[in-house]
């Protein structure tokens, strides 16, 4: 049978991205994200057929473990996960709403933790199985008016090389792919033109660029524990 990819966060943006490209190689993907309807139009738009929306805030704990229990009933064991979800509230930390702080820090790195230990023991019985997180740039290197958010994704690089090392003897492998600005809705209140300034390539990516090397990384079985950054330069800026 094909190999079995869920994708947190699948239903927009780079991870709808992911998910097509995983369905073009002929694995069969669960697309999860809070909006059930959002992740059955991305599911119908999908390569090939075997592919099941599922609606989940990975955010909590509950509903992670028992979709994951549906997702290994209804579809299998969980050849690949993608960490895709997430969401920035961004703000000056002086002005920020201690409840935005817990909101971003539950879904982008709770978030990732809970369903990387909601999944690991199917994928303990598939070969060659992998985990990409994704991070971010400003993870690395942080930003102004992002303390929250870049923490989450900061968070993820400690927990990505940790996961690495507990599961490497069993063949899983665990990468963390950190990009810079990528055109999907996150983004789209940005002014490319004021952003694109600081990057040396001079633009934004696209989600397609981050999904290329998401699968890169889903498949290359020599790498594990490692920070893989997609951001046209940005990071040589920052
Ligand atoms: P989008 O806002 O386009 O998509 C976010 C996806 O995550 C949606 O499918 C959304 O679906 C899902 N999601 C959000 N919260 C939850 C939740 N609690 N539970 C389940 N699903 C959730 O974001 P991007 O595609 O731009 O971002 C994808 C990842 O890449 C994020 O982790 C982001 O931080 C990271 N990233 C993005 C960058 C960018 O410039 N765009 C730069 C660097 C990193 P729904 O709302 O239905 O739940």
């Amino acid at each position: 049978m094909s190999r079995l990819a869920v994708v947190c966060g699948g239903s927009r943006g780079i991870g709808e991205v992911v998910s097509r490209l995983l369905a073009e190689r002929g694995c069969r993907v669960a697309v999860v994200s809070r909006n059930q309807e959002a992740a059955q139009a991305a599911v119908a738009s999908l390569h090939g057929a075997d592919h099941q929306a599922f609606s989940c805030d990975v955010s909590k704990e509950q509903q992670v473990q028992e979709t994951f229990e549906r997702i290994q009933k209804t579809c299998g064991n969980i050849s690949y996960l993608v960490n895709s979800a997430g969401i920035n509230r961004d703000a000056l930390l002086l002005r920020m709403r201690p409840e935005d702080m817990v909101a971003v820090l539950h879904t982008n790195l709770l978030g990732s933790m809970l369903t990387c230990r909601a999944a690991l023991r199917s994928m303990l019985r598939t070969q060659g199985a992998a985990i990409v997180n994704i991070g971010s740039v400003v993870g690395l290197k942080g930003n102004a008016g992002q303390c929250a958010y870049s923490a989450s994704k900061a968070g993820l690089e400690g927990f990505t090389r940790s996961l690495a090392k507990e599961v490497a003897s069993r063949n899983i492998r665990v990468n963390l792919l950190a990009p810079g600005f990528i055109h999907t809705d996150m983004t789209a209140g940005l002014r490319e033109e004021a952003g694109a300034r600081s990057i040396p390539l001079g633009r934004f990516g696209t989600p397609e660029e981050i999904a290329q090397a998401a699968l890169f990384l889903l498949e290359a079985s020599y790498v594990t524990g490692q920070v893989l950054v997609v951001d046209g330069g940005l990071q040589l800026a920052m």
